[in-house]
């Protein structure tokens, strides 16, 4: 599998482009910004955009949806309780206009335990809810594509519309640290950890 991973707009958030060598089918996990990085990263390995996955609908992940949208005709997949959150005509929601980009509404709704097939790969859909209450993490073999649920040696803020606490570090301890040591973790910002790595550094999960 290739896995390319760009860092996007004034937030720093990643962008992940997962795609299979084959086929070149490809999955765009949140387009945060800096569109033409992301067109050139996709036409410099041919690849064919067949699905584009937020992690949830904050704007820093959703920046070059528009655009990538529009050039790829690819398929905007988000949870169904924060799909909302794509147009800007959810007044409680209001990251979207703050952004300046274009409103792109989703294509589908995920839920728990959906499968997302790009060549001879598959992502699994894992409900995160608490940095929103529609995030999500995919699963493809041991690689965890979490969005801001957690980071290496923090968790996503809870101060946010659709955020809880209680609820995030629910999620990450009820399905993501029940997964192996040896699991990779992508997250919406900063470095790749593991799930060892956190179980045993992360001061908001050692209980200390
Ligand atoms: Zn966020
Ligand atoms: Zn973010």
């Amino acid at each position: 599998m290739i896995l390319k991973t760009l860092v996007l707009g004034l937030l720093e958030t990643n962008c992940y482009i997962l795609a299979d060598e084959k086929s070149r089918e490809a999955v765009v996990i949140d387009p945060g910004g800096d569109f033409e990085e992301i067109k050139k990263e996709i036409k410099g390995l041919n690849l064919t955009v067949k699905y584009i996955v937020l992690t949830h609908g904050h704007f820093d992940h959703t920046g070059a949806l528009a655009q990538l949208k529009k050039t790829t005709e690819a398929t905007v997949l988000i949870h169904a309780e924060d799909s909302s959150m794509l147009t800007p005509t959810d007044q409680a929601q209001p990251f979207l206009m703050d952004s300046g980009a274009d409103p792109c509404p989703a294509d589908g709704t995920l839920k728990e335990g959906d499968k997302i097939q790009f060549g001879e790969y598959t992502l699994e859909v894992i409900h995160t809810p608490g940095h929103t209450s529609g995030g999500i993490s995919l699963l493809i073999d041991k690689m965890i594509f979490v969005g801001d649920t957690l980071f290496c040696g923090s968790i996503g803020r809870t101060d946010l519309p659709g955020g809880s606490f209680k609820q995030l570090i629910d999620s990450i301890k009820r399905k993501l640290l029940t997964k192996g040591d040896d699991y990779l973790i992508y997250s919406g910002h900063g470095p790749a950890s593991t799930i060892g790595e956190e179980r045993r550094r992360n001061p908001f999960l050692t209980g200390a």
